[in-house]
C-alpha cells in the first residue's frame, strides 16, 4: 500500500517521486541545457554497475530477463520473492544493500533461478563466446546464493586485507591491500605535494603479465571508453546551449578528461567549475564519491542536474542581508557579538535529474569538489537539494509519525499546516546566520571545546534559528505569512529531541551524533528548567511532548543561546561538558523502548529513494524542437527496465 508520492515500498526500501518545480518555467534554450545533461547523467549508469561488482551487468540482464519473461503464476512464492530481490538489487546498483554493504539473501531457491534461466531464449542471455546458458546460470547462481562468495562490497573492518575481503571490483583480483597501498604510495612521490591530484580516482588497479601493478584507466579507448564517449557526446550537445562562457568551459575540461584520462585535466575542470556560479542550471557528473573503495582513492561514477531554486535562495538571501539586524538583537553578551557580520547564502536547488551513484539513493546536500587544495585555493560549492527534501518531508506526513507522536489534534494541524515552511526556514536561519554569528574573545583557542565542540556549534546554530523563527522581523521579511507559525516549529524540535530521534539508536545505547546530542541538549534543558513552558507527559501509558507557554519557551531558547555562546567565546570547556553529560548523551532505558516499539509499529521504511522525472523532446511537425515536456508517471520497475535498454552503454 502506498500513499502521498510514495511510489512502492518493499524490504527495507520506499521509493518517493519528487517534483521539479522550476523546471516548466525555464526559457526552451535552458530546458535543452537540462535535457542533454540529464542525458549524459544517465548513460553512467552501467559504470557504476560495473565498479559495484564484477558481475553487476550480467546479473542485472539475466535478472531482467527473467523478469520479463516469466509466466508464471503471480502467487508463486519463489516469484514473490523473486522480485522483491530485483528490485533490492535494483536500488543498490547491484547485489549487496546499498549502506551496510552486505549481499542480500534472496528469498527464492536456487531451482527456480536455474529452471527460469533455462526456459528463456540464449539471445536474451548475456553469455560469452562459447559459454552455455546452464554454465552461466551456474557461475551466477554462486554469485546469488553462496553466502561465502562475495558477501561483503566495501569491508573496513580493521586488522583485515580490505581488498581481499571487499568484492567492489577497483582492484583485480587477487591484488593486495598492501601492494595496492605501495603502489600509491610510490605514485605519490611522484606529484606536486603542494597541488596534489587525485591519485587513483579514475581507474582500475590491474597485474600485468609479469607481475607488475598499472592503472587501467577508465577513458575514452580505455576501460568503460563506450559509456564515456556517449556521455561526452551529450556533454557536447549540451554545450551548445550553456548559459554563459565559463559553463562552456566546464564542459571543455570535463571532455578533455574523459577522452585522456588525464588528472591534471581533471583538476583544471574542479577548478573551473567552482567558479561558475552564474548559471541557473548546474551539474556533476563523472567519478566523484570514494566510499566504495575500501582505500578511500577509486570514484564512483555520478551524476546529476540542478536548477536554482529562486524561491528558497531569496529567502536565505533576504536573511544573509540582514545578518548584521539579526547578530546586533540576539540575546547574547554584546562581548560575544560580532561587530560586522556576513552570512553565508547557500544557494538552494531543485535536482532535476539523479544518476549513477546517487540514483535512486540520493544525498540531499552536496559539498563537492573534494580535493583539499582546490577547496583552500578556489572554494567549494554547497547546495541544498530542496525538492527532494520537500519530497521526504511529503512522505513523513504519509507515515502515520504525527498522528502516533503528537499530543492533540490542533498541534498535529498546526504541524500540517505549517511544519514544511518552519523546517526550510529553521535549516536556513542555521546554515544562513547561526554558524555564521557570534565571535570567540581575544586569545581563545577555536577547539577549546574538544569533545564537545561539535555539539555546542550545532547547539548554538538551532537556538539561534529557534530563538528567531519566533520573531516579528521574519514575518516583516515576509518569510512567514504570521506570528503564530513558529510554534510548529517549537514543538516538532522538541518533540524530536526529546522523544522521536531515539527511534535510530539502538536500545543499550546512548546519543552519539553531535546533532542528535545537541537537540537532547537543547530540549532537556528546557523541561529541566522551564517545566512550566514545556513538560513529557503520559496518557493511556504514552509520553507525550505538551508546551504549555510558547513566549515562555522563546525566552528559555533565548537564555540557553546567551550561555551556549558565552561557553564558545570563552571557551570555557567545564561549562560544555557539564551541559553535554547531563542533557545531550544519557537515554532514560524505560521511555526509549517505548518510543522504539511504537515506532516499529508503523512499519516505515528506514531507506528511500527516488523516482526520476522523464524529459522528451517536443518536436513540431516540421521536426524542430519546440518544448522540453516533463512528467512523473513512471512506475519503479519500467523506469529500471528502460533504462536498462536506453542507456546500456557496457
Ligand atoms: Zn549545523
Amino acid at each position: 500500500m502506498t500513499k502521498g508520492n510514495c511510489v512502492e515500498r518493499f524490504a527495507d526500501l520506499q521509493l518517493l517521486r519528487y517534483e521539479v518545480p522550476g523546471f516548466a518555467l525555464l526559457p526552451l534554450r535552458q530546458k535543452l541545457l537540462v535535457y542533454y545533461l540529464a542525458e549524459a547523467a544517465l548513460l553512467g549508469r552501467d559504470i557504476l554497475w560495473d565498479q559495484n561488482c564484477c558481475y553487476g551487468l550480467r546479473l542485472r540482464q539475466t535478472l531482467e530477463a527473467i523478469y520479463t519473461n516469466y509466466d508464471g503464476p503471480q502467487e508463486d512464492a519463489d516469484w514473490q520473492a523473486f522480485v522483491v530481490y530485483l528490485k533490492r538489487v535494483w536500488f543498490s546498483n547491484g547485489i549487496h544493500h546499498h549502506y551496510s554493504c552486505q549481499k542480500f539473501e534472496p528469498g527464492f531457491s536456487r531451482d527456480f533461478f536455474l529452471a527460469e534461466i533455462s526456459k528463456l531464449d540464449e539471445s536474451l542471455l548475456p553469455l560469452k563466446e562459447k559459454e552455455t546458458a546452464s554454465h552461466l546460470a551456474e557461475e551466477l547462481a554462486e554469485v546469488i546464493f553462496n553466502p561465502e562468495v562475495m558477501p561483503k562490497r566495501v569491508n573496513q573492518t580493521d586488522g583485515e586485507d580490505l581488498l581481499l575481503t571487499s568484492s567492489c571490483n577497483y582492484y583485480a583480483d587477487g591484488i593486495t591491500q598492501a601492494e595496492a597501498e605501495a603502489f600509491y604510495a610510490e605514485q605519490k612521490k611522484k606529484v606536486n605535494p603542494q597541488k596534489p591530484p587525485m591519485l587513483g580516482m579514475n581507474s582500475r588497479l590491474e597485474r600485468s603479465a609479469d607481475g607488475s601493478l598499472y592503472e587501467n584507466v577508465w577513458r575514452s579507448g580505455g576501460l568503460y571508453g563506450k559509456a564515456i564517449d556517449r556521455i561526452c557526446d551529450m556533454l557536447c550537445k549540451a554545450r551548445n546551449y550553456a548559459e554563459n562562457e565559463k559553463q562552456q568551459a566546464v564542459i571543455d575540461k570535463l571532455v578533455e578528461f574523459y577522452r585522456t584520462g588525464d588528472l591534471k585535466a581533471f583538476d583544471e575542470y574542479a577548478i573551473h567549475w567552482v567558479g561558475e556560479t552564474d548559471g541557473e542550471v548546474d551539474f556533476t557528473n563523472g567519478f566523484t564519491e570514494v566510499y566504495g573503495d575500501p582505500l578511500g582513492l577509486k570514484a564512483s561514477w555520478e551524476g546529476y542536474v540542478n536548477i536554482i531554486d529562486h524561491e528558497a535562495t531569496r529567502r536565505a538571501k533576504a536573511l544573509s542581508d540582514n545578518a548584521q539586524w539579526f547578530e546586533n538583537h540576539s540575546p547574547v553578551d554584546a562581548r560575544f557579538k560580532k561587530k560586522e557580520c556576513k552570512g553565508v547564502s547557500a544557494k538552494v536547488i531543485s535536482a532535476a535529474v539523479l544518476g549513477g551513484d546517487l540514483y535512486p539513493s540520493s544525498a540531499i546536500g552536496i559539498n563537492l569538489p573534494n580535493s583539499n587544495w582546490i577547496r583552500a585555493e578556489y572554494g567549494s560549492k554547497s547546495v541544498t537539494i530542496a525538492n527532494l527534501t520537500r519530497a521526504y518531508n511529503e512522505a513523513a506526513r504519509g507515515s502515520g509519525m504525527r498522528e502516533e507522536f503528537v499530543i492533540d489534534d490542533d498541534t498535529r494541524q498546526l504541524l500540517d499546516r505549517y511544519g514544511d515552511v518552519c523546517d526550510d526556514l529553521h535549516t536556513d536561519l542555521h546554515e544562513c546566520l547561526g554558524h555564521g554569528s557570534g565571535q570567540l574573545l581575544h586569545g581563545v583557542d577555536a577547539d577549546a571545546l574538544r569533545a564537545y565542540g561539535s555539539t555546542i556549534e550545532e547547539a548554538r546554530a538551532d537556538l539561534f534559528g529557534l530563538y528567531y523563527i519566533a520573531d516579528q522581523k521574519l514575518v516583516e521579511l515576509g518569510l512567514l505569512p504570521n506570528a503564530e507559525v513558529y510554534k510548529s516549529q517549537y514543538y516538532s524540535y522538541l518533540m524530536n529531541g526529546l522523544l522521536t530521534q531515539m527511534v535510530r539508536i539502538e536500545e543499550g545505547n546512548q546519543i552519539e551524533e553531535a546533532h542528535m546530542r545537541n537537540r537532547a541538549l537543547i530540549g532537556r534543558w528546557t523541561l529541566a528548567n522551564y517545566p512550566e513552558a514545556v513538560q513529557i507527559v503520559e496518557e493511556h501509558g504514552k509520553h507525550y511532548v505538551r508546551i504549555n507557554d510558547y513566549p515562555m519557551l522563546r525566552k528559555a531558547f533565548g537564555e540557553l543561546l546567551a550561555e551556549v555562546q558565552r561557553i564558545k567565546s570563552e571557551g570555557d570547556f567545564d561549562a560544555a561538558r557539564q551541559l553535554v553529560e547531563q542533557y545531550g548523551i544519557k537515554l532514560d532505558a524505560k521511555l526509549h523502548h517505548e518510543i522504539r516499539e511504537r515506532y516499529q509499529r508503523l512499519n516505515l521504511a528506514p531507506y528511500k529513494g527516488f523516482i526520476n522525472s522523464i524529459y522528451n523532446l517536443v518536436r513540431d511537425a516540421a521536426g524542430n524542437i519546440t518544448d522540453v515536456s516533463v512528467s512523473y508517471d513512471e512506475a519503479y520497475d519500467k523506469q529500471m527496465l528502460r533504462y536498462s535498454q536506453q542507456y546500456r552503454t557496457l
